[in-house]
């Protein structure tokens, strides 16, 4: 089939170079292909500049952005799609960002289908918009969702849109700590810091909830569509992206299938000078501290201080209720776990934490509700699902014990406690051989694991 160059109208007679130009700069459409001739294809294309391109890589290593950015000045060619975008990352890397965008743009004229140059743009704006201006920030969507057509799988995006609606979703626990009308006034910088102290204990999972609170206030329900129709689409893979990032940091361990899980506030995370409200992060971290060393009455009164600044902190009264199970106060810290849930309904830590205690208590119908409620709001926590499972073993419901022992297995299968788990489902189900080679499993990773010796004994003692 024979075909004409687009630019130029010469016949093409083999394998023609596939282009995709836009249609008008800082249009987001992403166009179709176009076929180009040799010699158009040649005026393009860039493999002349080899070395200039070295020394360019050479000065932003060495940050000499300006020397960067003479070299391919002196080679430029405007008919370059990668010229365009290294001249835009030179001038990004000198927070020329107005610049850089430009040079984005005329890149994606030039390439519609130029992954790298949407991502950039879209975090261009992103940043631009310091989550305050819709335009920009319905700009930087569109970006994402283009890269999102053009590669569907594209691992940088999905980093990049988790970082994005976090921060959005990290607005609205933000304002919680600051009612007095500071909050609206945070810089991009300052939420993102939010970002980092929310991280470890604010599953996302109910994001959509929390961005549609914050956009129907301040934002306005055009942005709110295009992303929470985005975020329905993808939030499973947004979700994936966020995963190593997650991660809840274990300070008690009892081998009685009980893990409870504190929130603190990562050590590398540096708490703004200007925070109107430090002393209560300070008391905050000192209860931590305090607990980390065993000395439970300071940590409560710790607590207690920085609720007394703060009540809505639902990070000390969560952590607080851990402090008093310790200290054989239930009661209250039930109402302590309680309050965290008023505050936050779907922090995923204290109900995982009010199983447990639930569960200590012997109220296993209602430690069962709890771990339901924490893994509806995160199903990834092996410890849910195995603990969830103890209950059920408890309420002599072994079959669905049985189940959720597997989930924690599809999630860790080096999870010694599951597999002890599993081996009393097993037993009671009857099932006394595949019980012992469960509790073996148990064993082999933990070897020292006296419970499931003793499981173990009772099952073969059943056997016989
Ligand atoms: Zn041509």
């Amino acid at each position: 089939m024979i075909s004409r160059c687009y630019k130029c109208g010469h016949l093409i007679l083999l394998n023609p170079h596939i282009v995709y130009p836009g249609v008008e700069k800082g249009s987001f459409e992403i166009t179709g292909a176009k076929k180009l001739c040799e010699s158009c294809t040649s005026k393009i294309r860039d493999d002349t500049h080899a070395k200039e391109f070295a020394d360019i890589s050479i000065c932003i290593k060495e940050k000499r952005f300006d020397d960067g950015i003479k070299i391919i000045q002196s080679i430029f060619n405007k008919d370059s799609d990668s010229h365009w975008y290294n001249l835009g990352n030179l001038y990004n890397s000198k927070l020329q960002l107005s610049d850089a965008l430009d040079c984005y743009e005329n890149a994606l004229l030039l390439n519609t289908h130029y992954i790298k140059a949407w991502f950039r743009k879209g975090t261009i704006l992103y940043g631009l918009s310091k989550l305050q201006d819709v335009e920009k920030l319905k700009d930087a969507v569109q970006c994402f969702k283009n890269i999102l057509l053009l590669d569907p799988e594209n691992k940088h995006l999905w980093n990049n849109a988790s970082t994005f609606f976090i921060a959005l979703c990290s607005i609205s626990i933000h304002n919680r700590y600051f009612q007095d009308g500071k909050d609206t006034t945070q810089t991009n910088q300052e939420v993102q810091k939010w970002v980092s102290l929310n991280l470890n204990n604010k599953y996302p999972s109910d994001l959509a909830k929390d961005l549609k609170n914050y956009l129907a206030g301040k934002v306005g329900r055009e942005l709110l569509n295009s992303l929470i129709d985005w975020w329905f689409l993808n939030h499973k893979k947004i979700l994936d992206a966020l995963e190593p990032k997650i991660g809840d940091i274990n300070l008690y361990t009892d081998e009685n299938h009980a893990i409870e899980r504190v929130y603190v506030i990562p050590e590398n995370t540096k708490i703004p000078d200007n925070f109107s409200k430090r002393s209560e992060i300070q008391y905050f971290n000192e209860g931590n501290e305090f607990t980390k060393h065993g000395k439970f009455e300071e940590a409560v009164a710790s607590f207690d201080k920085a609720l007394d600044i703060n009540p809505n902190i639902a990070e000390a009264w969560g952590n607080r209720g851990i402090i008093l199970r310790k200290l054989g106060r239930n009661r209250e810290a039930l109402d302590s776990y309680d309050k965290a849930i008023d505050i936050y309904p779907n922090y995923v830590l204290v109900w995982y934490n009010r199983g447990v205690l639930l569960g200590m208590l012997g109220r296993y119908s209602e430690a069962l509700a709890s771990y339901d409620k924490a893994i509806a709001i995160y199903p990834k926590s092996p410890d849910a699902w195995n603990n969830r499972g103890d209950a059920l073993n408890n309420l002599g419901r072994y079959t669905e014990a049985l189940t959720s022992c597997d989930n924690a297995i599809n999630l860790n299968p080096n999870y010694a406690l599951v597999w002890d788990t599993r081996g009393v489902a097993l037993s009671g189900l009857g099932r006394l051989n595949d019980a012992i080679a469960s509790f073996d499993k148990a064993l082999a990773i933990k070897p020292d694991y006296a419970i499931a010796k003793q499981n173990r004994e009772i099952a073969l003692k059943k056997l016989t």
